[in-house]
């Protein structure tokens, strides 16, 4: 393999770029992005950056000291069997890795709709978040949360505007969601509101209401951003399709990141998870597989949030298990269980006790018993809860 070319420039692309040459990859690289910025972190473009402690993200890596060619300002336009079809004509690859990420999705409406995934997105938004500005966010998720915090924070008024029936209750379920509507005091926070359109000074809502904003931040979500592969051979389904390996449907092209949706041995299902940690990781297995080892990506996800001066942390996948709760949710500090029904934990959700994530990881890898009564038992370390 002489030529890997990485396109998307984001953390997984730059991290698959390090693992190349870690592995003594002596080769060429090339690194195509459609950012004009070279690779950053997201994560404080919500915290640090939109609270204004921080200008910028840039990851410390040195492209040219690794013999990188960056090619910012390209863009992904189609791929066929050993050429990736570009903006700027044709580049013939021996190994791809595909590390596009994700897009946030907007809604309709001719009005302006902020959205929040790149560092210039959070430039824009933070200047526009000032002192008694009417700022909608539209939906309480993981994006929604923070920029909620960040614009209360900069002493906006805030409105939070969210079809389902608690904050995050697509990801944690109505009852754990619905333990951080607290956390929204001092805003008009509204659940089970469908948003219709953005619309010239406000948010049009479903039933015909219409809630007035300087600003409006859309956080409902990303999707794959695979959209370039449309018309290429390459399986797709809810991202690239990858095996556990992080091999695509296509020889030497494999996928990671936000835009991969891997084939979880330890879940059995396919996972997609759309987290730094899983693009921070993710590539050493997707560089090994491209260079010909054996490498198996099966970790439990893992991902956090800063919200509302509370560091939530969650580890697992709880699809189909039962709720168990360690602690009062009106306290500083509590977190939630999830067990299966042979009482093995799937899933742990802690604020502001990351002991309880770093043991609850772990105990998820081993794929230990625990006792549910202990367990219940906030003061008992969820080790000590083993069987
Ligand atoms: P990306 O970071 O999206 O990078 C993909 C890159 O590919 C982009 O630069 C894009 O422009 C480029 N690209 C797309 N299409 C093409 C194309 N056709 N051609 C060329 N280039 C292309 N996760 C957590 O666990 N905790 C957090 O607190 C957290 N906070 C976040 C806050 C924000 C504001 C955002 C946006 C994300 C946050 N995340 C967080 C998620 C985490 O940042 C992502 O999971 C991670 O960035 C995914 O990395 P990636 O490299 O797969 O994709």
């Amino acid at each position: 393999m002489n030529h890997v070319v990485v396109v998307g420039a984001g953390l997984a692309g730059i991290r698959s770029v390090e693992a190349l040459r870690s592995r003594g990859f002596s080769g060429r690289i090339t690194l195509v992005g459609e950012e004009r910025h070279r690779p950053y972190d997201r994560p404080p473009l919500s915290k640090a950056v939109l609270l204004g402690t921080a200008d910028s993200s840039f990851v410390d890596s040195d492209l040219e000291a690794m013999r990188v060619e960056h090619r910012p300002g390209v863009s992904a336009k189609g791929l066929r069997a050993g050429v990736l079809e570009t903006t700027e004509g044709e580049i013939a690859y021996d190994g791809l890795v595909i590390a596009t990420g994700a897009e946030p999705i907007r809604l309709p409406g001719e009005g302006r709709q902020h959205v929040l995934r790149t560092l210039d997105d959070s430039l824009e938004l933070r200047a526009r978040l000032v002192a008694d500005a009417r700022v909608t966010v539209i939906g309480a998720g993981w994006i929604g949360a923070e920029v909620a915090t960040a614009a209360r924070t900069a002493g906006c008024r805030v409105t939070v505007v969210e079809a389902g029936p608690a904050p995050l209750a697509h990801v944690l379920g109505p009852e754990v969601g619905g333990d951080t509507v607290p956390w929204y005091e001092g805003m008009d926070l509204r659940l089970d509101t469908m948003v219709a359109a953005v619309e010239e000074g406000g948010v049009r809502l479903v039933d015909g209401d219409f809630v007035e904003a300087d600003v409006v931040v859309s956080g409902i979500g990303v999707r794959p951003a695979v959209e370039w592969l449309a018309g290429s051979d390459i399986d797709l389904h809810n991202g690239v399709v990858t095996d556990e390996h992080l091999r695509t449907s296509l020889p030497n092209v494999v996928a990671v990141g936000d835009c991969a949706a891997w084939w979880s041995r330890r879940f059995h299902t396919r996972l997609r998870v759309e987290h730094w940690d899983t693009a921070l990781n993710a590539p050493e297995v997707a560089v090994a597989t491209l260079l010909g080892d054996e490498a198996v990506y099966d970790p439990v996800p893992y991902f956090w949030s800063e919200q509302f001066g509370h560091m939530v942390q969650y580890a697992g996948h709880h699809a189909g298990a039962r709720l168990l709760r360690r602690g009062d949710p009106s306290a500083a500090k509590w977190s939630v269980c999830w067990l299966t029904d042979t009482d093995r934990l799937a899933g742990v959700l802690t604020v502001n006790r990351p002991r309880d994530l770093v043991q609850g990881r772990r105990i998820i890898e081993s794929g230990q018993r625990l006792d549910p009564l202990r367990l219940e038992d906030p003061e008992v370390g969820i080790r000590d809860c083993v069987v």
